[in-house]
C-alpha cells in the first residue's frame, strides 16, 4: 500500500477556513474577534469565553491566492486519478468566496489555477484525456445552463430549467446541459466569461444579485487507455455557493425573502448530506435539494470533497461568523 493510499484513509472530506482581510468600511476599523493558528480558529464569543473550532487548514488574512491553491491543488489533481471531486466555497456574502474561486485578473483564484494545472498535468501524461466544460447556476431550486445558446436574448424565461437524470449505475446526468470540449485554458476562459455575463444579466433581470444563487463549474474528464477505447469518466465540480447569511440580518421581504429561504434550505441540505457521510449514517439525504441531487454521485463514497469556509474578521459579523463556524463544525 502506497503512502498516498494510506493517507487517503484519513477520509475524503476536508474542511479549510479562510479569513478575509479587514474591510475598512467608512474608515471604521472594528476589533478582530478571533485568533488563529495553522488549524484552529479561537473565537471570542463573550468577554471571558473563547470557543475553539478545528479545521484541516486555516488561511490567515495575509494568505495569498498561491498559498490557498497550494493546498487545494492535490485535491484538484486527484480528478486526473479518476476521482469525482467537489470543491465548495461557503460563507456569508462579502466573505471572499468569489475571490477564492474566481480571483482577480491579476491574482487568479482556484478555478483558473486548477484548470491550468489540469491541462499542464494532462499534457505531461501519456494517457489521452478529454475535458469538457459546463457552467450552470441553481436559483430558487431551478437549474439554469449558463452556456445555453439562447443566452444572447438576455431573457431569463428563455433559459429553461434543466432536469436531473440518474443512470442505472447511479451516475447523475443533467439533461441537455451544454458541455463544450476544451483543449486549452484560453478556451475555458472564453466560455467562463460567456457564462459569467449571462449570470450577471440574469440576476439583474430578476432584480436580484448573484449572491442569491449557487454557481457551479463542471469539468468532465474522459480518459482513454488506447485510442478511442473509453476508459473512465469522472467529474470535477467547483462551486461558488450562495451567501449563507441569515434572513433576520438582511431584513429581506418578498422576492428576496424567497430567494434567501431557497439558499438557506439548500445550504442546510448540503450540510445534512456531508454530516451524514461523516458520521457514516445509513441514509444520506441527497433528495432534499437540487444542489445535493446534482452532486449525488460526486459527494461521498469514492469522491473527494473540499469545503472552503470563509469568514470576515469584523466584530459586527460575529453572529454570522458563529453560524459559519457552526456549519464547518457540522461537516468536519
Ligand atoms: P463573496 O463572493 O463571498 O460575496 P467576494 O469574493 O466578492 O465575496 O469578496 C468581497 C470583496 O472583498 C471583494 O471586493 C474582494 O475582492 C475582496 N476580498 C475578498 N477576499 C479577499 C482577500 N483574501 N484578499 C483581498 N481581497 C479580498
Ligand atoms: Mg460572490
Amino acid at each position: 500500500q502506497s503512502l498516498n493510499n494510506y493517507l487517503d484513509l484519513k477520509g475524503n472530506i476536508r474542511v479549510f477556513c479562510r479569513v478575509r482581510p479587514f474591510h475598512h468600511e467608512g474608515g471604521y476599523q472594528s476589533r478582530t474577534m478571533f485568533t488563529l493558528d495553522e488549524s484552529n480558529v479561537f473565537l471570542k464569543v463573550a468577554e471571558t469565553k473563547i470557543k475553539q473550532y478545528k479545521f484541516d487548514k486555516v488561511f490567515k488574512q495575509c494568505s495569498t491566492q498561491g498559498d490557498v491553491f497550494a493546498e487545494v491543488e492535490p485535491v484538484i489533481k486527484s480528478a486526473l486519478d479518476g476521482y469525482n471531486v467537489c470543491i465548495f466555497a461557503y460563507g456569508q456574502t462579502g466573505s471572499g468566496k468569489t475571490y477564492t474561486m474566481e480571483g482577480k485578473p491579476t491574482d487568479l483564484g482556484v478555478i483558473p489555477r486548477g484548470i491550468q494545472a489540469l491541462f499542464d498535468r494532462a499534457s505531461e501524461s501519456n494517457r489521452r484525456i478529454l475535458f469538457t466544460f459546463s457552467m450552470l447556476e441553481i436559483y430558487m431550486g431551478n437549474l439554469r445552463d449558463l452556456l445555453v445558446s439562447g443566452s444572447k436574448t438576455n431573457s431569463l424565461k428563455k433559459v429553461p430549467s434543466l432536469s436531473i437524470k440518474t443512470d442505472p449505475d447511479g451516475g447523475i446526468e443533467i439533461e441537455n446541459l451544454v458541455a463544450v470540449t476544451v483543449n486549452s485554458f484560453q478556451e475555458v476562459k472564453r466560455l467562463y466569461e460567456v457564462g459569467a455575463r449571462l449570470r450577471s444579466t440574469a440576476s439583474t433581470m430578476a432584480n436580484s444579485t448573484s449572491s442569491r444563487s449557487h454557481c457551479l463549474i463542471r469539468i468532465s474528464l474522459t480518459s482513454f487507455d488506447a485510442p478511442e477505447r473509453k476508459k473512465a469518466r469522472n467529474k470535477l465540480w467547483m462551486i461558488d455557493l450562495g451567501g449563507s447569511e441569515r434572513l433576520v440580518k438582511t431584513k429581506a421581504t418578498g422576492k428576496r425573502l424567497k430567494e434567501g429561504k431557497a439558499i438557506n434550505l439548500s445550504l442546510s441540505a448540503l450540510g445534512d448530506v456531508i454530516d451524514a457521510l461523516q458520521t457514516k449514517k445509513s441514509h444520506i439525504p441527497y433528495r432534499n435539494s437540487k444542489l445535493t441531487q446534482v452532486l449525488r454521485d460526486s459527494i461521498g463514497c469514492e469522491s473527494k470533497t473540499l469545503m472552503l469556509v470563509h469568514i470576515r474578521p469584523n466584530e459586527d459579523d460575529l453572529c454570522e461568523t458563529i453560524c459559519t463556524l457552526g456549519f464547518a463544525t457540522r461537516v468536519r
